[in-house]
């Protein structure tokens, strides 16, 4: 059933005065440090303090019982503008374009164009653009597939995906994540035992930046529930057997029965591209 607060934008709990983000202050031998602060100042990162990582676990708490809308609200008065969301375009990252379109449509979304993804997954891109104004914005690796091909004597998904995932996604994140102070995650806990410990809100070392996962508490029949109740636009490959969508070389479909992640990296040991473990 879809969350009976589903359209409420309401904060949750007391309002509270909040904290000055901790920002790294930023240190320079430069001979001419007021230039060199001045450049960094525009993109300092956070410092994440233990008062800022304690905020950040009593506000995960408190979001516990807090609708979706209701969490990107929070984690949208408290980052933004340095808030952005990264997506697949999967129907949990459709559900949160179409709150964000709501809350706030000058987000900045990102998808990571690997050069690999299916054709459906890319039109999304125009399909979300057409019904919310919104321009997803794709961001690249270095190297072109057929550079990156010919680079490592063939593609090196079929040998080496963890090395593929890093070089094609994960780097290409750290690059479009830099002046971010923090991200919307569309995964859930039911989607799998490394995602079941997720918070909603908590600081993602890897990226140095506070991840905030809005529909961590849903299941895949709220999620679904609400791309029918509002028409959001979908993948359609979901239509045709695929569940969970990734690149093309490393998704097929899944059997009835078969787990919804069965179809990804099929035959590796693999089960995520290495975005949302630690
Ligand atoms: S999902 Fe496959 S093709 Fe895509 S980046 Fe990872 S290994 Fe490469």
């Amino acid at each position: 059933m879809v969350s009976n607060a589903e359209s409420k934008q309401t904060d949750v709990g007391p309002k509270r005065s909040r904290p000055p983000l901790p920002v790294l202050q930023v240190v320079t031998d430069d001979p001419n440090p007021e230039e060199a602060r001045g450049a960094l100042a525009a993109d300092p990162p956070l410092l994440p303090d233990d008062d800022f990582i304690r905020e950040l676990a009593e506000q995960s708490q408190r979001l516990e019982t807090a609708t979706p809308q209701e969490i990107l609200q929070w984690g949208v008065e408290r980052f933004a503008p340095r808030f952005t969301m990264a997506t697949a375009f999967g129907p949990e990252g459709m559900v949160i374009i179409h709150m964000l379109s709501e809350i706030a449509p000058e987000t900045s979304v990102f998808n990571l164009e690997t050069g690999y993804q299916f054709k459906e997954t890319l039109d999304l891109r125009e399909r979300v653009k057409q019904r919310y104004g919104i321009e997803v914005e794709f961001k690249y690796p270095e190297l072109s597939v057929e550079a990156y091909e010919q680079l490592h004597g063939g593609p090196l998904y079929k040998t080496d995906p963890n090395r593929c995932c890093f070089d094609r996604k994960i780097r290409v994140l750290h690059q479009a994540a830099r002046g971010c102070y923090a991200w919307a995650s569309a995964i859930r806990r039911d989607q799998s035992p490394d995602r079941a410990r997720a918070p909603i809100v908590g600081w993602d070392r890897k990226f140095q930046l506070v991840k905030i996962s809005p529909l961590a508490n849903w299941t895949k029949k709220q999620v679904w529930g609400m791309i029918s109740k509002h028409d959001i636009p979908y993948n359609e490959l979901h239509d045709r057997g695929y569940p969970s969508i990734g690149c093309k070389p490393c998704t097929r479909s899944v059997e009835l029965g078969e787990d919804e992640r069965a179809g990804r990296w099929s035959g590796f040991q693999k089960t995520e591209c290495g975005l949302h473990s630690s």
